[in-house]
């Protein structure tokens, strides 16, 4: 679509090619054309289908002004690489349309690296995007593919179906409330090793690609934990008409999460958000091959509770009584 064009001779251009070309770089064989023509080709495995997901981060709502660049372009790629993961997709590649206030070069270079770093690690490559000047607004569309019937849908969580969950939620909001200096996160004086995990947590989550495509075919729904692990299964029991029973004391604490009182320690794991582990459901049949794929994937999992015919959610204490839990997930709308 023709613009007003930039006040810099081959700006736009100039740009794509200094940051988002590689030559040299040999594309992955999926990739039959790259970054450079009309469109890019892909060639997905025959008799499989696209799983095809977007996401936008925006400055000041999804990240701070001064975040890392390289740290940024590894978030940007990884939540998205994460919807792939929550559907138990493999990557085939992705596009990258940029809204950039001016041009940086430094920054550029740096935000290049972290992204690129990530995709080479999942044999992802950038095939396109778009480049334009406005608010710094990052948006990538990840293209994957999946066998047929094996994708995990959200809708399709049955009655007796374990309630499974990666990793551990709830790091990434404490490293968001120690950047905001909220009392209660700082009360918990964790020591810099604690800290540092949280942030870690926050800046760079590893999308569970492996562990997504093992389950695919084996779980049946599932979803990943990005707004808070009660939000995000509230998504699947609303599409699958389910309820679910949970197990607080089953859920897995991370060491830095022991240092706060109760009451926010839950909040934390539960509502948590920025959390990208995988939320999935399958029949108990299915436990043993369970844990031999997180093993096999080198990610942890445990089961924290079932999904039961009748519908909401209900947190279970270590006697099996009902417990109400506090507040609710983030909703950029709310
Ligand atoms: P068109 O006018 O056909 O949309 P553009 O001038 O926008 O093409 O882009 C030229 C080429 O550079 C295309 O192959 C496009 O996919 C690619 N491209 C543009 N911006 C980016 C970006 N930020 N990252 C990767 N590729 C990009
Ligand atoms: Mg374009």
């Amino acid at each position: 679509m023709p613009t007003i064009p930039a006040p810099e001779a081959d700006g736009e251009f100039g740009l794509i090619r200094r940051h988002f070309t590689r030559p040299g770089h040999t594309l992955p064989p999926q990739a039959v054309l790259g970054v450079g023509d009309d469109c890019a080709l892909l060639q997905p495995t025959p008799g499989h289908q696209l799983a095809i997901s977007c996401d936008m981060l925006v400055e000041g709502r999804h990240f701070l002004p001064d975040a890392d660049p390289a740290t940024l372009g590894h978030k940007t790629l990884a939540v998205n690489l994460s919807d792939l993961a929550a559907m138990g997709a493999r990557p085939l590649g992705f596009t990258l349309a940029l809204a950039l206030p001016a041009v940086d070069d430094t920054w550029l270079a740096g935000f290049a690296r972290g992204l690129f770093a990530l995709a080479d690690r999942h044999a992802c490559p950038l095939i396109g995007g778009d480049t334009t000047r406005g608010p710094l607004t990052l948006c990538v569309t990840v293209f994957g593919e999946l066998a047929p019937g094996s994708a995990l849908r959200r809708d399709a969580a049955r009655a007796g179906h374990d309630v499974w969950l990666s990793g551990r939620t709830g790091e990434a909001r404490l490293a968001l409330a120690l950047r905001a200096g909220d009392d209660w996160a700082l009360a918990a004086g964790l020591d810099p090793a604690q800290a540092g995990a949280c942030h870690r947590r926050m800046d760079a989550p590893e999308p569970r690609l492996v562990l997504g495509q093992a389950l695919a075919g084996v779980a049946h729904a599932g979803i990943d934990v990005s707004d808070g692990l009660a939000g995000d299964l509230g998504h699947i029991l609303t599409a699958s008409g389910v309820g679910a029973e949970l197990q607080i004391d089953a859920l897995p604490v991370a060491p830095a999460l022991e240092r706060l009182t109760a009451t926010r320690r839950l909040e934390c794991l539960v509502h948590g958000g920025d959390d990208y582990e995988l939320l999935f459901c399958a029949p108990p049949e299915q436990r043993a091959r369970i844990e031999a794929i997180a093993t096999q994937a080198g990610t942890p999992v445990t089961r924290i509770g079932r999904i039961t015919a009748e519908p909401g959610l209900r947190w279970l204490d270590a006697q099996g009584a009902v417990q109400t839990l506090p507040g609710r997930g983030f909703d950029h709308f709310a």
